[in-house]
């Protein structure tokens, strides 16, 4: 027996040259090379028959290599080519498929004619012939002895491959090692599953004997590293729950004021939410909330409310958005509300133009921004709250670099972007939820509709009738300049576009290259109502709020996201008028359609955000580098609620007992990845 943690170099069982190849892909130890576990599986037990057409899905073939050659295109480039036949002598289907390498000048010294192999891969038609393009390709020795062998006539593991080393021989040391290790010496610092040792979990995952058992037992692995991930989540929300903060909100004559000022009534789910948050800042530890609700459920007047709760403790809060011109409507709306109450704001940008040096009766009470405003010294003298707008816009980081600044504020993240629930656990298991779950009422509907792109003309008359009616419209574009690999119309090419075509009506342009105060001065007319329809890029994304505009016509729809789109409508129909949002696309993309299809079904965000995920993955919806998520290795069990339910009871548990995973739980310090992710 050896033990798994023993350097490999140190192990007689393996060849130097080997060893080097796993080294060399950062396996050093032997426990490490097991927790390379396998991509997927392969039936070995039955193939599937050879298609005579193109198949959607891969297959896994066997058969026999009767033809190998070296070809080119007319372009001179070199492809090697193996042409493989069913071992039934073409009784099902064609009986032949041929194997296609692209840059791979060693191939041909792998295949010949005569060799028995397994292929797997989707099969495409090229000029009449049925190919597979870089399969995953396996050669069988005789010594493939039903029943004797790890290669054939059973379930059989596929890895990711590692360089110089042969699919097949990554199989045979895996197995060696296995049956070679301590299994003592396989134990975590984290026992998922007490009731199978974890030496026989590896086993079982490697080399499963049925379809069942490999699910049960990546389940486990899975277990294993949601509970890492949830043990941090813990720790830090531990490490935070010791924190002193500042007892703030005890006076409520502002937010009373602010109350009776108000023209409607907040909704429900704002009363929840401001109570919440109440709450929070009269503890004596610092506030960490997320505040999540879908564009338009009136996240600034629950910010307006909170903030007003901080300046009537006698301290400062501060407003940070993402971008300049959602700073600038922000400080707009709040000095329009909250200056007849006699509250002091200030705009603190990069950009500092005379907004910024606006005269008050004294310091600042509430400083909108950018996240410019953080790296003025003198606005922190006091600052109790910091809400921080459109939280996925700054990322993790950027949010504890706040904090890290030595201040303890109260913190409230807004985001729009509706996540899974399962993921908001899993990525903000440390901030408290509160949830905008309900919109104003008197809202104007959104119809949302998929058109072809070549439908221009009617489109055109519809936006005419719109302004016809007094309403205004976005038309946006996915790019600002021409580029070469995307053909989109710009902007700016569709501006010119877009004013012929609208005779009579002021056309604005809007995009990512202009100046602050262009921007800020295109965003002040189109609010102002003297430019009727505005061409833009993606820059009103977030926040932009101007009540008259009804319709918003999205030019390549397929090249935006799903939760992108949605935000995007989230701009019209904001004033009572029924909004129009049309998706314009060449409709050449099934997967695209799809997508939009969703959209045009459905206005709710968390639905969206489900499709969105079921349709590209965890990793693709969330940006992995913000969610932290970019190591996982079981991202297809984000979905599975019951899951993470339990890593994150586990993890509960550990630091509940063990606070500071000193005692028992020890083992466990070296699972907290401490700063990594702030606080
Ligand atoms: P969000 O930031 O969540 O997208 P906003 O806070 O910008 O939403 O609010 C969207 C619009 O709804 C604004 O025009 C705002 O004035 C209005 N609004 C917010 N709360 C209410 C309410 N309770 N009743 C009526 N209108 C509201
Ligand atoms: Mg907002």
């Amino acid at each position: 027996m050896i033990s798994a943690r023993t350097d490999l170099a140190e192990l007689p069982v393996l060849p130097a040259r080997e060893v080097a190849a796993l080294a060399a892909a950062g396996f050093r130890t032997a426990a490490g090379v097991l927790d390379h576990l396998p991509k997927r599986y392969e039936d070995r037990r039955r193939f599937d028959l050879f298609p005579n057409q193109p198949t959607s899905a891969a297959v896994c073939l066997r058969g026999m290599v009767i033809d190998t050659s070296k070809r080119h295109f007319r372009s001179g480039k070199g492809f090697y080519e193996a042409v493989v036949m069913n071992g039934e002598g073409g009784v099902f289907g064609s009986g032949k498929i041929t194997c296609r390498w692209f840059n791979m000048p060693f191939i041909h010294k792998l295949v010949a004619a005569g060799q028995e192999v397994i292929v797997y891969g989707k099969v495409k038609d090229s000029n009449g012939r049925l190919i597979i393009d870089h399969p995953d390709f396996e050669i069988l020795r005789e010594e493939d002895e039903p029943g004797q062998s790890i290669h054939l006539e059973r379930i059989v593991p596929i890895y990711r491959n590692i360089a110089g080393l042969a699919q097949r021989r990554l199989r045979e040391i895996i197995h060696l090692l296995l049956l070679q290790c301590d299994p003592a010496s396989l134990d975590g610092p984290f026992d998922a599953d007490p009731a199978t040792p974890r030496a026989t979990a590896l086993r079982t995952v490697h080399f499963p004997d049925s379809a069942g058992q490999a699910a049960a037992a990546r389940r486990r692995f899975a277990l294993e590293e949601f509970f890492t991930l949830q043990l941090n989540v813990a720790w830090r929300r531990m490490r935070h729950l010791e924190q002193r903060g500042r007892v703030l909100g005890r006076r409520t004559t502002l937010l009373t004021a602010f109350y009776n000022s108000l023209p409607f009534d907040l909704t429900e789910a704002q009363k929840r939410s401001i109570r919440e948050i109440i709450a929070d800042m009269r503890q004596p530890r610092p506030m960490n909330r997320l505040l999540q609700g879908d564009v338009g459920s009136g996240k600034t007047f629950v910010a307006m409310a909170a903030m007003l709760l901080a300046v009537d403790s006698g301290c400062q809060a501060a407003l940070m958005a993402p971008t300049q011109i959602l700073a600038e409507q922000h400080y707009l709306t709040f000095r329009r509300w909250l200056e007849p109450l006699g509250v002091r704001v200030a705009l603190r940008t990069a950009n500092r133009d005379e907004t910024n040096h606006i005269e008050l009766a004294g310091a600042p009470q509430m400083i909108i921004g950018t996240h410019a405003l953080l790296h003025d010294e003198a606005l922190f003298g006091d600052l109790g709250l910091i809400v921080i707008d459109e939280q996925h816009k700054f990322g993790v980081a950027q949010r504890a670099a706040l904090i890290r600044r030595g201040l303890v504020p109260d913190v409230l993240v807004m985001t729009a972007t509706p996540i899974p629930r399962t993921l908001t656990m899993t990525i903000y298991g440390d901030l408290d939820v509160s949830l905008l779950d309900e919109k104003p009422p008197g809202r104007g509907k959104i119809i949302t509709a998929v058109r072809e792109s070549s439908k221009q003309t009617d489109v055109t008359r519809f936006v005419k009738e719109q302004l016809a009616s007094g309403r205004q419209a976005y038309l946006v574009y996915p790019l600002v300049e021409e580029s070469e690999n995307l053909k989109a119309e710009s902007a700016t090419e569709a501006f010119e576009k877009w004013r012929k075509r609208l005779p009579g009506h002021e056309v604005g342009l809007i995009h990512g290259k202009l100046k602050p105060e262009e921007k800020e001065e295109v965003m002040r007319r189109f609010r102002e109502g003297d430019t009727a329809a505005l061409v833009s890029t993606t820059v009103i994304e977030v926040g932009v709020d101007v009540p008259n505009a009804s319709v918003m016509i999205l030019h390549h729809a397929e090249r935006f996201g799903m939760a992108q789109i949605h935000q995007l409508r989230g701009r019209i129909g904001r004033g009572g008028h029924k909004g129009y949002c049309i998706l314009l696309t060449d409709g050449k993309n099934p997967e695209a359609m799809e997508k939009l299809k969703v959209l045009e079904q459905t206005s709710d965000g968390f639905e969206i955000a489900e499709a969105d995920l079921r349709l590209r993955g965890p990793g693709d919806v969330l940006g992995t580098q913000q969610s932290g998520l970019a190591d996982l290795r079981f991202t297809d069990f984000l979905a599975d609620t019951v899951l993470l339910r339990e890593a994150r009871a586990m993890a509960d548990k550990v630091i509940a007992e063990d606070p500071a995973l000193e005692g028992a739980h020890r083992a466990l310090r070296q699972l907290i990845q401490d700063g990594l992710h702030g606080t």
